[in-house]
């Protein structure tokens, strides 16, 4: 299944409480402790991302933040300092396999593996309430399909 993500920072806002740096080693290099699985793991600020780590300003009002998010200001995306070397539980997370647009193109919420429904706003909310129970004993495309349809004559827009 593709997990696809949009660079919108929100997962990596809230990880300051998962990945402790527990030992800064020099030359950019980190020993961050994960709080939910008591991995430990040796990071890496990558060679082209020091001048961006280096400059904490785009996470300032993030205090909950992985101490390795930064955001591009030009184009206001998110990005791992330490992608290169990005422990195991980065690189695992699936987070959208749908992604849902409001009218003005707003990210509304999000379908996360098989049929996790994640709506970001209580509007969203109020539809999924009234539609989960029309798709009991659909599975796959067919799911994909009915929701998608749902969505869009709400006036929704569904990424793949
Ligand atoms: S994985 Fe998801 S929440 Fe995290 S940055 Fe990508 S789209 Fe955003
Ligand atoms: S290490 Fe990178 S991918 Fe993982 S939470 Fe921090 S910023 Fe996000």
């Amino acid at each position: 299944m593709a997990c696809k993500c949009c660079q919108c920072g929100s997962c990596c806002s809230h990880m300051r409480i998962v990945h402790a740096t527990i030992e800064e080693r020099g030359n950019y290099t980190f020993i961050v402790h994960n709080a939910y699985n008591g991995d430990v793991k040796e990071v890496r600020v990558d060679p082209d991302k020091i001048a961006l780590f280096e400059d904490r300003s785009s996470i300032e009002e993030l205090p909950d933040a992985c101490p390795f998010l930064r955001f591009d200001e030009k184009t206001g995306k998110a990005l791992c300092t330490v992608h290169l070397t990005r422990p195991d539980l980065c690189r695992e997370y699936c987070c959208w396999r749908l992604l849902i647009l409001d009218p003005r193109g707003k990210r509304a919420g999000r379908v996360m593996y098989q049929t996790t429904f994640l709506p970001d706003d209580d509007e969203l909310s109020r539809l999924w309430e009234r539609v989960q129970p029309t798709l009991n004993g659909l599975c796959g495309t067919e799911w994909d399909g009915a929701v998608i349809d749902v969505l869009t004559r709400a006036g929704y827009r569904v990424r793949r």
